[in-house]
């Protein structure tokens, strides 16, 4: 992108560079590694409203971190596991109508409001919560309400799966996975966008399109999309544990694969079963893994694969190593 630079006093080539910035956020001051827009020949630095914006999103993720603090998507689920509306949950909360909303739409949190909607994620806490709390819901919504913990508590599944989750895929926001509790509606998503627009796609390719996405959001707004972490294996950066998490995916007729011979060689396709639902992806990473399908879409797996073992993440672990999302800050794409 050229632009015009006073300092030179001419138009000129700019670059985007990494530098230290620090944002106050709720008062407190936030050191992010800000990507800054700059003219190539004198430094001086342009207002780009791209990456100022995604700078403030990495500033706001890094002082949720900092705090502990539920990012608004969670929020989202929690209220949502409730089929609950932002405005029915506020109120039960005795908050006013707005809030929620204004949390799921990015504002950050009171502690001792966050603090209660992480006791609330439990459904056995939520019936506490009913019973012993004077709430203002009507008979009739407080039932309905009930009856939604009754079968969330019943839902074994639900009660293992989490647990199951919970101990392979760690919930806590670290580097390791991009600063997301492991996400699984995120990853099944992902994995439908990828099955569903390539004619037909292989296990080990998929895997690098999964880690591509995941790092290339990062890269741009501080946080990864499923939460997953990527290993250093033989064959490129993989999802950690992703054979169970393709044993999860077929359980719940998302995907499925299909083991087929070619040249002796055997073929892991990976069949989708359903579309990816609405809303289950927003529009800025609906944007990346577009980016992502169109760059490699003509790669096969091996060329992928190769591709990959050239990222810096890849060349600087070793066999077996996590391999960090700071590492996202060289991946390219074009
Ligand atoms: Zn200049």
């Amino acid at each position: 992108m050229r632009k015009y630079c006073e300092v030179c006093g001419k138009e000129v080539e700019t670059k985007v560079i990494s530098k230290e910035e620090t944002y106050v956020v709720c008062g407190e001051s936030i050191e992010v590694n800000a990507q800054v827009l700059v003219c190539a020949e004198c430094g001086e630095e342009f207002y780009c409203e791209e990456l100022d914006n995604a700078t403030l999103l990495h500033a706001y993720n890094e002082y949720r971190r900092k705090h502990k603090l539920l990012l608004p998507e969670e929020i989202r689920k929690i209220r949502e596991q409730y089929n609950l509306s932002q405005r029915g949950f506020a109120r039960l909360l005795n908050w006013g109508d707005k809030t929620i909303c204004r949390y799921e739409n990015g504002a950050i949190q009171d502690k001792a409001h966050n603090s209660l909607l992480l006791f609330l994620r439990e459904p056995e806490n939520m019936r506490i919560f009913l019973t012993e709390n004077e709430v203002s819901l009507d008979e009739k919504q407080k039932k309905k309400l009930l009856d939604t913990v009754d079968r969330l508590e019943q839902d074994s599944e639900f009660r293992v799966g989490i647990r199951l989750f919970d101990h392979f895929f760690s919930r806590i926001p670290c580097e390791e996975n991009g600063f997301k509790g492991f996400d699984y509606e995120k990853l099944c998503a992902m994995v439908l966008f990828f099955a569903n627009k390539c004619t037909e796609i292989l296990k080990t390719k998929l895997m690098k399109l999964l880690n591509y996405a995941d790092m290339v959001f990062y890269k741009e707004n501080g946080i990864s999309i499923s939460g997953l972490k990527y290993v250093h294996l033989p064959y490129g950066p993989v999802p950690d544990n992703f054979d169970m998490l393709i044993g999860k995916m077929t359980a719940d007729h998302i995907v499925h694969i299909e083991v087929t011979f070619d040249n002796g060689y055997e073929k892991h396709q990976v069949i989708p079963e359903c579309e990816v639902t609405s809303r289950a992806l927003s529009e800025a990473e609906i944007e990346v893994l577009e980016r992502v399908y169109e760059k490699f879409k003509d790669f096969g797996s091996v060329q992928i694969s190769d591709y990959s073992h050239q990222e810096k993440g890849y060349c600087s672990t070793q066999q077996g190593e996590i391999i960090s999302y700071s590492y996202a800050a060289d991946i390219q794409l074009s």
